[in-house]
Formats: C-alpha cells, structure tokens, sequence
C-alpha cells in the first residue's frame, strides 16, 4: 500500500467521521504506517475563533467564517512545526476530519460556492488529498445523532442546515469531479462494515 497518503473525511456533523477516523487509524497502523491524526478547524489560535463562534462564545458573519477558514487551512498545511506537509515529508499518513470540500459544502450554504473554492484555491493547489472519503447519511439521522450525543448543539447543526450542506456536498463533488478524488459510501450502516469499505479502497490507491 502506498506510503505517506492524505486522507480527508468529510460528512455532515453526526455522519461518523470521528469513528472511521480511529478505525482507519487503527488500520494503517496495524498495517505499519505512521499516522498523523488530525482535523479542521485546527487546535491552533485561528482554529479556536471559529470554534467561540460556533460555540455562540462570540459573534461573527458567515463571512468572517469563511475567511477564517481559509487562514485555518494554510496554517493547518504550512505550519513548520506540525503542518500537513511537515507531516507528510516526515512520512506520516495524514488523516484529516474535514478539509476543503468541508468549506465548500458550508461556507457554500451562505455564500457562492465559486467564491469559497476560489478562496480556498491555494490549499487546495498545495495539496489535494489522494482520497476525500464522503459519509452519506440522511440528514435526519446526523441530527438523531448528534442530539443523542451532544448537551449543547453548534451554529451549523440544525436539520434544515445539515440538508442544505449535504446538497452543498453533492454540488461540489459534482463540480469538483475531474480535478478530486472522492469516494461516498453509505455511512447509514454498522461501523465496521463501513470501516472495511474504506480499507478495501484505500488498498486499491496507487
Ligand atoms: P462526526 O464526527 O461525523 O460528527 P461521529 O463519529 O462523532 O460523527 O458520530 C456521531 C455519533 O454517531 C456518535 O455517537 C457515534 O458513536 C455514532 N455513530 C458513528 N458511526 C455510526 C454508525 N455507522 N451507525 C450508528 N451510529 C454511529
């Protein structure tokens, strides 16, 4: 299996990324790759303004959102000491809940999605990931999800939200089709069948 892949997850909030990130994890590194787990928005200062607004800790436009996200992005890719491409060159497997076509899906709920990936056009030049794995999920079962889990729910996760960004999604794999890698699966099944899905593609990248 070919070394130092980016694997990206991406979903609407409740459609299982979290889990298949640990499964696959857990996989490849039984399998002997270094793994480099980690997601978007990042830990790091402009990763916790995105994460007060949406925790209603303080306010901020949808457009602020989606500049943040792209600064968020570059730093989660460029940072010298843990970035993307750090890990990468050091020959960790990436795993990323959530990258770009979480942006476009959405920050393109509330603005034109030709400007998010526009803005977004440097990470995504820096690097594509050589898998964007897609959990599908109803939306009313992300939100059964997430009100069975959560004691307090985040700017984005209502359902007429979460159906909004799963079209979101669907129009930009759509637009996206010949310059990205995507594979959706029906992430409405039991986990591990799910996870071994995903093992069986990753297998097959060359
Ligand atoms: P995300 O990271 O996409 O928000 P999570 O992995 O945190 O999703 O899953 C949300 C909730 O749904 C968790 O409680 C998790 O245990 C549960 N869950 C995850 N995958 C499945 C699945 N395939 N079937 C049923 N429940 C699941």
């Amino acid at each position: 299996m070919k070394k130092n892949l980016f694997i990206a997850f991406e979903g609407i909030d409740g459609s299982g990324k979290s889990t298949q990130v640990k499964l696959l994890s857990y996989n490849l590194q039984n399998a002997g790759h270094k793994v480099y787990l980690t997601c978007e928005p990042t830990d790091s200062p402009i990763g916790k303004l995105i994460r007060d607004i949406f925790n209603h800790r303080m306010e901020g436009d949808h457009r602020t959102i989606a500049g943040l996200f792209v600064a968020d992005r570059l730093d989660h890719l460029l940072n010298k000491t843990n970035g993307i491409l750090k890990k990468l060159e050091e020959g960790y497997t990436v795993i990323s809940d959530r990258y770009c076509f979480s942006s476009y899906a959405y920050q393109g709920t509330h603005m034109p999605m030709e400007w998010v990936i526009e803005a977004n056009s440097i990470s995504a030049g820096l690097l594509r990931p050589d898998l964007n794995i897609y959990l599908d999920i109803p939306p009313e079962a992300g939100m059964t999800r997430l009100n069975n889990n959560r004691s307090s729910i985040e700017l984005y996760e209502t359902l007429e939200n979460l159906k909004n960004v799963r079209s979101k999604y669907l129009e930009a794999f759509d637009l996206l089709k010949t310059k990205e890698k995507v594979f959706s699966l029906d992430g409405n099944r039991a986990p591990h069948i799910i996870a071994s899905e995903i093992w069986t593609e990753i297998a097959g990248l060359s």
